[in-house]
């Protein structure tokens, strides 16, 4: 499939019908999305069994589906993974979501990570280290998008795994929540890929 094709699937999914700031829920845009995917896609990264950590209403999960992955979404919030399932069933995609909590989920066999974790930018909020701590422990690579300027830290706690990528992209973040001032906000992101085997 075309990356421009997949691109304009994702873009048409719901997104969260009442974002919980706490639990940071932001849907990835469609282009970042797809170029996330399509990085694990060229490197053989979507071949084995996928799992996205906090998936939200789906985004991740669904597009790795659609590029022929055999893929498990784990999330918190039941609200979110019935969106999530519907998107799912909208496109025709085939994705196993679980409803848990990624620090004490038990996952086996799974290959790829790929995930947007909360920032850690609320307070309450969990962060991300959780996420990364699940991540590196359960699969051979991930995929992660992390605030601009996370790489010294990200390096340290991931160790002895090693980040291999980091490319910087433009993040166009919608008004979501009360405390966001503009329409739309371009945060400059990092997308990560940590190999841990
Ligand atoms: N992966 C989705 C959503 C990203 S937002 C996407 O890319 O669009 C982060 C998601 O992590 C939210 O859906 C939030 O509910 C979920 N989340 C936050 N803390 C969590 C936890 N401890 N366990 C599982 N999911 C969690």
């Amino acid at each position: 499939m075309k990356r421009r094709k997949l691109e304009m699937m994702l873009e048409r999914l719901e997104g969260f019908a009442s974002p919980d700031p706490r639990l940071e829920q932001y849907s990835t845009p469609a282009t970042i999305a797809s170029e996330l995917l399509y990085s694990a896609l060229l490197r053989g990264d979507l071949e084995g069994t996928v799992c996205d950590l906090g998936s939200g209403t789906g985004v991740l999960a669904i597009g790795a589906a659609i590029l022929g992955a055999r893929v498990v979404g784990v999330e918190i919030d039941p609200s979110a993974i019935r969106i999530a399932r519907e998107n799912a069933r909208r496109v025709g995609a085939e994705v196993q979501f679980v409803r848990g909590d990624v620090a004490n989920i038990g996952l086996q066999n799974v290959s790829t990570v790929v995930m947007n974790p909360p920032f850690g930018a609320q307070k309450g909020s969990y962060g991300d280290r959780a996420f990364l701590r699940k991540a590196t422990e359960t699969a051979e690579v991930v995929y992660s998008i992390h605030n601009a300027g996370s790489e010294g830290f990200i390096r340290r706690f991931v160790e002895p795994c090693k980040v291999e990528e980091v490319q910087k992209i433009a993040f166009p973040m919608k008004r979501t929540f009360k405390f966001h001032t503009k329409d739309l906000q371009v945060v400059e992101v990092e997308l990560y890929r940590i190999f841990c085997r």
